[in-house]
Parts: structure tokens; sequence; C-alpha cells
């Protein structure tokens, strides 16, 4: 039986709404799946230039890239725009040793948190436990003078977790000692740290090292068998003088219908930097599935109805600084955004989004294409009660105003808790066919949101936050 075409048209309808053009999906999918770049991307990104932290010269250098790499494709409207300042800059230097010479010669796996001093040069010292009371202070006072001294007090993302006596720190840095060792919880280093507070003329002088749980162990067991344990550590820290303006960059495909309908594609392109980490699943990933999904609607030759931005954000993680700022000083363009697609959660496939029911049928239908182009990676709609209290990334803030911030859900075989902010956060723990897959699924439900009928229909208006 030949369907009637009014059937023919009820049945293609629904799939009218998100779908852009055939043969151009078709040329995404190709460049996608088949001449895929994201990994040079990433290569380019961790290995060339390394880690980003927000405020730092490497981050400057990447956002210089990233440009470039916008240029050489043909975006548009390509600029840095501020969101704010730094007080002062830091980078990790290159130098970054850790030992224990005696009793025996062992590497130690250490970190500093940013925005704390590192070491003058190499320091070689002894390690002595930290004094509980006073009376041990003056005890051990000959030998804790110039000595690394070993804390009891654990460590969190976020450093020590427990302040010193204030008497005991004070007797300590009057005395003059190399510095405090902490413990982290396992094998993981976590480097967070903050510029609250700090400028170049006041930075802090006290060095503290946190050193992995294996390592805090096996110093504590031989100082406490009572042999002489020695250490040495240089951790070269830079300091910038601020105030140090912050920028996110931004480079557009304009539309060529309803040019001023937005659907922004984003990461973050800052990250944090343990010793040997390459800020590479966080959120190198993300930066580079963004970048290689605008290589890709170039090289298909993509035009889609509306603009598709693409915004590389940084202060993400100081606070989402970066995007906060974006919506505040974007609120003429709140009802002209569709949609945010946002990539921020490692290294594993793109899976789906969570959104408003309201979304679902437009979602699914943009997302198909991928769906079929990488069967065995699927993908799934769940419908969320309250956006704007989903997730910590770029994407909350323009939940927070009504604006459909999507995070990209992932699934996988990646670990991502056992990189994530610490220094296996490598290259190499990237995936590289489920990045083949993220970059292709952003251009093409960047694309087919772009051509679609009508934005993406929004949820309930939030309540007015402020922001
Ligand atoms: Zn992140």
């Amino acid at each position: 039986m030949k369907p009637s075409p009014l059937l023919l048209t009820l049945l293609l309808a629904p799939l009218a709404r998100a779908q852009g053009d055939p043969a151009v999906l078709d040329r995404i999918i190709d460049q996608g799946k088949h001449h895929n770049q994201v990994m040079s991307r990433l290569h380019e990104l961790c290995l060339d230039i390394g880690p980003r932290v927000t405020g730092s010269p490497k981050l400057a250098k990447a956002q210089r890239w990233a440009m470039g790499k916008f240029r050489t494709w043909g975006l548009t409207n390509i600029h840095l725009e501020q969101w704010g300042e730094v007080p002062v800059g830091f980078e990790r230097g290159a130098h970054q040793v850790g030992r224990m010479v005696e009793p025996f010669e062992s590497n130690i796996t250490f970190t500093t948190m940013n925005w704390m001093p590192g070491t003058k040069g190499l320091v070689r010292a002894e390690a002595v436990m930290a004094p509980k009371t006073m009376a041990d202070f003056d005890r051990d006072k000959v030998k804790l003078k110039g000595a690394w001294i070993v804390e009891y007090a654990g460590t969190g993302m976020r450093g020590p977790t427990k302040v010193e006596d204030p008497d005991i720190k004070k007797a300590l840095d009057d005395l003059g000692i190399a510095g405090r060792i902490y413990g982290s919880q396992d094998e993981r280093v976590w480097s967070h740290g903050t510029y609250k507070d700090k400028t170049f003329e006041n930075r802090p002088t006290e060095v503290q090292i946190v050193v992995s749980r294996p390592d805090y162990d096996r110093i504590a067991r031989n100082v406490g068998f009572g042999r002489k344990t020695v250490l040495e550590f240089q951790a070269e820290n830079e300091w910038f003088k601020g105030p140090i303006p912050q920028y996110n960059v931004v480079a557009e495909i304009k539309g060529t219908e309803k040019p001023d309908e937005v659907v922004i594609v984003c990461g973050h392109l800052d990250s944090w930097n343990s010793p040997g980490s390459q800020g590479a699943n966080d959120n190198g990933t993300g930066t580079v599935t963004a970048l290689e999904a605008a290589r890709i609607l170039s090289a298909a030759h993509a035009k889609p109805k509306r603009t598709i931005r693409f915004i590389l954000w940084s202060g993400e993680e100081q606070g989402l600084l970066g995007s906060l700022a974006y919506v505040k000083n974007h609120e003429a363009e709140w009802d002209k955004i569709s949609a945010v697609l946002n990539d921020d959660e490692g290294s594993n496939y793109q899976s789906g989004y969570w959104g408003y029911a309201v979304m679902k049928p437009m979602l699914e239908q943009a997302y198909a294409p991928t769906v079929k182009a990488f069967p065995e990676m699927p993908q799934k709609f769940d419908v969320s009660s309250n956006m704007a209290n989903d997730g910590g990334s770029d994407q909350a803030p323009f939940n927070y105003v009504g604006i459909p911030g999507l995070s990209c859900r992932q699934s996988g075989r990646q670990n991502y808790g056992h990189v994530w902010h610490t220094q296996f956060d490598r290259y190499e723990e990237a995936i590289p066919e489920y990045l083949v897959q993220a970059s292709t699924n952003h251009a093409v439900v960047s694309y087919n949101l772009a051509c679609a009928d009508t934005m993406l229909p929004r949820g309930p208006k939030p309540a007015p936050k402020k922001i």
C-alpha cells in the first residue's frame, strides 16, 4: 500500500522540526567520523601548551592558540571578551622535584596549592614530626629549626583540613623551617588554591607541600622508627604582578536567516595543574570538542539558520566566573539564546542531556544522526525537575535565568574521579573514539538546533536568582 501524502506529511512533520539539510548532515558525519582532528587539538593544547590556570601566562597562550584555530577555519566575530580580573597571576614552573634521599632514595609525588609559595631552589632538609604541644616544641627546637615539618593534619581538595595551633605555628615560623608536609587522602594529589586576598606584594610565604598518602606514610614511618629521614623538594611557583584582566574566547558561524538567535557550544579552557597534570580531561576535552565541532561545521560548509557561537570560558575553576559574567553582560540576548551545549564531564562520550520534558522531542531529533552514526554510543534524554539545580559547570548560570543550559552527559569506561583535579589528568587518559563522537555530536546537535523551526522550548521561568 502506498502511504497517502497526508500520512507522509504527518509522519515527516515531527522530523522536520529540528533537522538541518540532510546533505550537510551527511558531510558533518563524514568529517566528524572519518576526518576527525580532535586528538591533534588535544595534543597541541595539553602537551605543547600545558595546564592553564586562570590568570596564568599559559591560559593566555591557549586563548591565542584557540583564536588562531577559529581564524583558520573561517569563523567570524572572533574575539576575547573580558569577564573580570585576577589580583595576581600565578604559574607552576617547570622544575618540580620531590625526593626522599635518606634513609634511602625514593621519588615523592607532591603538589603545592596555586597562589602559594614554592621553594627557593632545591631545599634539602631533615623531616621531623610536628610538635603537638609547646612542650614538644621546646624539647625538639634544635631539630625543628630548618626542618621539613611533617604535619598530622590531612588535606582535602583545597589544602590542609585542620588549622595549626596558633602558638605552635608562630613558634615554628619564628624559628625558621623549610616548610610543612601534609599527606593527601590517597595516591591522588589535588591542586586547588585561591587568589582571594592576595596580591603580588602581600603574597604568602609559608611553604606547604602536599604529598601522596603512600609517600606520607613512608616518610612518617621512617621518622617514627627514629631513622634520619632527609627530603628534598623544589617547587618552582611563579607570581605575576596584577591585576590581570581575564577573558572568554568567542567565535561564531553566523546564521543565514535568524542571525540574532544563537546556539552556544562551549567548554572551559582554564584548568588545574598538579605537577604532571596537563588539564587534559578537565577540561581540555571540553575545549577541543567545541573547537573540533567548529572545524567540522566549517569543513562541511554548514550554513545554519541561527548563529552558532563557540565560547571557551575561563575562571570556571574559581566559581564559574567567566560564564556568570557572560550571562550578566548579555541580558539583552537572553530571549534569543536557544540552547547552551556545555561539555565538562571528562573524556567519555556524549550520551544525551538532562532537561525539561518540553525539550525532549527536539533534542532527540537533534542528536538522532549521531546515534545512527555511532550506534555503540547510545544517547538518552532524562527529564529534570529543576535545571537550575543541575550541575556545577558553565551551563548553570544560563539556567539561573531560564536559558536552556544543557550539560552534555557522558558515559563510557573512563574513571573520571581518578583524574579529576589530580596529577593524573593527562593527555593519555583521554579516550580518542569517545572524543571523536563527542565533537561530531556537538556539530550535529548545534547545527540541527540552529536550523530548527523554532528555538528550543523552555521550561518554567526560574525564581529570580541574583547572579
Ligand atoms: Zn571542569
